[in-house]
């Protein structure tokens, strides 16, 4: 256990633990919370502007929503390993739907967070979710490599109070990638909305000669079909 996280479990412990799913007390997710999250089934988010497929292991919402949230704002660490298994799930969906058989290896690179204040602490959890879900995979058997190649080049204005259009041009040439090689890349973000921020990574990627195969995020807001 890192000091991060022996930190929580002790300010847990002061001040009383909930689940982050129910908020029901108790220390980490509760039974019914890490249920519901294993319930969610990959799906295809809804075609967005100049992005490849992408695929969400569930809909930003409930029991995911909230546990997304305190992975992310409470760097509750503890909570990436089921996070990760879900977007491992939302992996298998995507490489399932290329039409090439077998499957070819492929890299998953990771969105570097644009949140400065996660950036100033030294917190990617884009980053080790993505490890984590190349861990799991190939474990099962699943060529992927994790490969952290995209850095940020500008950093854009906080993105929050900005309208669809106005995101877009935020973050134009907002990373930059660098050997990226000729493995195909899968890119890995914890969230779409827009796509304005995977459209950039893409960018990056093909800019660099990458070839990109498709997109992975833990959760989307766009409504797709299910897969
Ligand atoms: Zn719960």
């Amino acid at each position: 256990m890192s000091w991060q996280q022996t930190g929580q479990a002790a300010a847990e412990l002061v001040l009383g633990a909930t689940c982050p799913g129910c908020r029901c007390s108790g220390l980490g997710l509760c039974g019914r919370c890490l249920a519901a999250i294993r319930a969610t089934r990959p799906f295809r988010a809804a075609e967005l502007t100049g992005l490849p497929p992408v695929y969400a292991a569930g809909p930003y919402a409930g029991v995911l929503r909230d546990v997304l949230i305190a992975a992310k704002e409470r760097s509750a660490l503890g909570l990436l390993p089921i996070l990760a298994e879900r977007l491992a799930a939302a992996l298998a969906a995507l490489l399932l739907a290329i039409p090439s058989s077998p499957l070819p290896p492929v890299q998953l690179v990771n969105v570097p967070t644009l949140r400065a204040r996660a950036a100033e602490r030294g917190v990617d959890h884009t980053r080790e979710l993505t490890r984590l879900a190349a861990v799991r995979l190939r474990r099962l058997g699943v060529a992927v490599t994790a490969r952290p190649l995209l850095m940020i080049q500008r950093r854009p204005q906080d993105q929050s109070e900005l309208t669809r259009d106005q995101r877009w041009r935020n973050l134009e040439g907002a990373f930059r990638a660098r050997s990226v090689g000729s493995m195909p890349v899968v890119l890995v973000d914890d969230i779409v909305t827009t796509g304005a921020t995977l459209a950039e990574a893409v960018r990056a990627c093909q800019v660099a000669g990458g070839v990109v195969l498709g997109c992975v995020t833990v959760a989307a807001t766009a409504k797709g079909g299910p897969c």
